[in-house]
């Protein structure tokens, strides 16, 4: 592996509220794998738990999760994760996601042989093995470690192909002739099993082809109906109220938040996105208030709350055409953009 790549990636701009100077005066000698308990809990929500809100005085050096990795701890400052204060003196807490996805798996493995790196081999311990819990659940230091070596030694890893949205076959049609072979192609990848769809950002002309086949008209009136507004077909003050007043319900049920249901997008509900997103595999209320936005953007779907390939597909259209970055997740930008009817 590219140790300096793999620096490069790591996210280093929060700071835990917890942790002390130093170490002090012992020697950092072991790594301790976490989880952070709670499944269905994401990658920003843990930073900002640890970085803004935490109650509990607790820390680790890094959080790995989502194909992220953030470093919210120095490496030569203690922190507290381990329960007990000479090994968090000693140790380096890596917080995993309970989930344990095959790409965390391997990304963890490749912290854990950027660390070796910096500080020699050491050894891996599960936080059960220092005190009584049942953390980190399904992780597995001898896994770790086993993953670790390889990459350390710099061997060639094949991962197992799992439905992570990186995986997914994205045929771009830019690359044939008409939307006819792409689909054909498509079908042929889904034959053999392989989860995979157009993209139709691009063709071959360079142009853009937008993911529309409905008149606007149509959508904005599927939209209102999402809604139980007036289908007018047109935009107005009702629909853009409603939308929104939707979209805060569903952040609140989704993740607990206490939005005032106004119908004004401000400061409080925008910063409730700063640590949610959705993206593929979702089922939430959340999802469904994107889908509304969505239709009422001019972009056809259906109203279900589940972000499968065909919401994927619309995010991803709706982000190239408003030249946001392109990941497939509605987040912060995404979102803000979308509200701006
Ligand atoms: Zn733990």
């Amino acid at each position: 592996m590219d140790f300096k790549e793999f620096e490069k990636s790591i996210i280093t701009d929060y700071d835990a509220m917890y942790y002390t100077r130093g170490r002090d005066g012992r020697k950092l000698d072991r790594i301790v794998l976490h989880h952070w308990g709670s499944r269905g809990q994401r990658f920003w929500g843990i930073i900002n738990w640890f970085c803004k809100w935490n109650t509990y005085k607790t820390s680790c050096h890094y959080v790995v999760g989502e194909g992220k990795v953030a470093q919210i701890v120095n490496d030569s400052d203690t922190s507290y994760h381990a329960g007990n204060w000479d090994w968090n003196c000693k140790a380096i807490g890596l917080e995993c996601m309970p989930e344990k996805h095959e790409r965390d798996l391997h990304l963890t493995a490749k912290l854990v042989a950027f660390l070796w790196k910096r500080y020699g081999k050491l050894p891996v311990y599960e936080h059960r093995d220092i005190v009584s819990t049942s953390c980190p659940g399904i992780w597995s230091a001898s896994e770790v470690t086993r993953l670790a070596e390889k990459y350390y030694k710099g061997s060639t890893i094949k991962t197992s192909k799992t439905k992570t949205v990186k995986d997914f076959f994205k045929v771009q049609l830019g690359a044939f002739k008409s939307k006819k072979n792409a689909d054909k192609y498509v079908k042929q990848l889904k034959e053999k099993g392989l989860d995979a769809y157009v993209i139709s950002t691009e063709t071959g002309k360079g142009k853009k082809t937008p993911v529309k086949s409905t008149s606007k008209v149509d959508l904005i009136k599927k939209g209102q109906k999402a809604l139980g507004v007036n289908t007018t077909g047109k935009m107005n003050k009702e629909t853009k109220d409603k939308a929104i007043k939707t979209l805060q319900k569903a952040l609140n049920k989704t993740y607990g938040y206490n939005l005032a249901i106004d119908g004004s997008f401000g400061p409080v509900s925008k910063n409730s996105l700063k640590s949610h997103y959705a993206e593929r595999g979702d089922k939430n209320d959340f999802v469904k208030a994107i889908q509304i936005l969505l239709l009422l953007n001019g972009y056809d779907l259906v109203v279900d709350g589940s972000f499968g390939a065909k919401t994927l597909r619309v995010v991803e259209s709706f982000q190239s055409e408003n030249r946001l970055t392109i990941d497939g997740n509605a987040g912060f930008k995404t979102v803000t953009k979308l509200i701006n009817l």
